[in-house]
């Protein structure tokens, strides 16, 4: 059973913060609460005090700044997937919302709390990744902005303070040059977390046909979610040939093992690796027109 806590609901984000800096230890923040409330019922913590922040309006808004697009941490994955600014500038973002769980779990869990999670395999972080996502955190001591790739210290660790709210998430549109693909591995089609997933973007130049940008990050196949600079060094600049992009797939399996080091699943996962780099390659050459 789970032990009796009190519940706020905060309207303001400055409530928020002050009731997180004055109560202390034993209190904790609620989003759409479907990783928390697991962790409530297995008794991994019992806090005293949830603050839930699902009613904060700059934790809700999605919204283009600057030429930039900004998620609140409290939007809904649902919300994700029918937002038409993220068809337009994020779709990688939306194509990985729509795969998460189920619909009840998609209304209900948020961006943000995927995030802060922290899981190897939460499907909205290889996408963030290769968006170049910011996150912006705040609490009583002020604001700051942390780009995504530095918040995570492991599987299920980010290095945010216990008093710190993720207010939202940003990076730049991308362009109509850019194409993406998000592929994800399960073992079934929905309600199963992914065993492996493969985010890219990719930008080829018309006239030369060389790779000008490209972004690779996996999912669940290493210990926190990062980008591949040692494969997209390589490929910058060349032709994506199929012997080019046969070298890339292994250089990307390459660096999967080196990063989480020869386990069982190794023989399977590799080749698998490889694989899903390929198709999601190939997506975004083929979606080129
Ligand atoms: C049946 C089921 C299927 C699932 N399938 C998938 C799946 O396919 N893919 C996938 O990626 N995930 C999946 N999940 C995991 C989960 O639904 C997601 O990780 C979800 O996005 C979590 O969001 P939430 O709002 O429910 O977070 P919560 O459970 O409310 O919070 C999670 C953690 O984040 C913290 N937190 C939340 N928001 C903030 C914030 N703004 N600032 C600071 N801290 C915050 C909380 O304190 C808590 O520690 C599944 C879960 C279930 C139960």
């Amino acid at each position: 059973m789970i032990p009796p806590f009190d519940y706020i609901i905060p309207e303001t984000l400055e409530e928020a913060c002050n009731i997180l800096w004055e109560a202390g230890k034993g209190v904790g923040v609620i989003a759409g609460g479907t990783d928390l409330v697991i962790g409530l019922r297995n008794g991994d913590h019992s806090p005293r005090l949830l603050i839930d922040i699902t009613r904060i309006p700059e934790l809700r808004k999605i919204e283009e700044q600057d030429g930039r697009i900004l998620i609140g941490a409290a939007v809904t994955h649902s919300e994700i997937v029918s937002s038409p600014l993220l068809k337009k500038y994020g779709k990688i973002l939306s194509d990985a919302a729509s795969v998460i769980g189920s619909p009840q779990i998609r209304n209900l869990g948020t961006i943000g709390g995927n995030i802060v999670n922290a899981s190897p395999a939460a499907d909205s972080l290889p996408p963030l990744m290769v968006l170049n996502a910011v996150g912006k955190i705040v609490s009583r001591e002020g604001a700051r902005e942390a780009p995504l790739d530095q918040l995570f210290k492991g599987p299920y660790e980010t290095n945010l303070k216990p008093h710190e709210i993720l207010v939202h998430i940003g990076f730049e549109k991308l362009s109509s040059v850019m194409r993406s693909s998000f592929i994800r591995l399960a073992r079934r089609e929905a309600m199963a977390i992914a065993r492996m997933s493969m985010a890219v973007v990719l930008r080829i130049e018309r006239s030369s046909n060389l790779i000008k940008d490209i972004r690779i990050s996996p999912g669940a196949v290493m210990p926190r979610p990062q980008r591949m600079p040692e494969v997209e060094d390589f490929l910058k600049g060349k032709s994506p040939d199929e012997a080019i992009l046969k070298t890339a797939s292994q250089k990307v399996s390459g660096v999967m093992v080196l990063t989480s080091g020869v386990r069982s699943s190794t023989p399977y996962k590799a080749p698998v690796v490889e694989a899903l780099f390929l198709r999601a390659m190939r997506s975004c050459l083929e979606d080129r027109g």
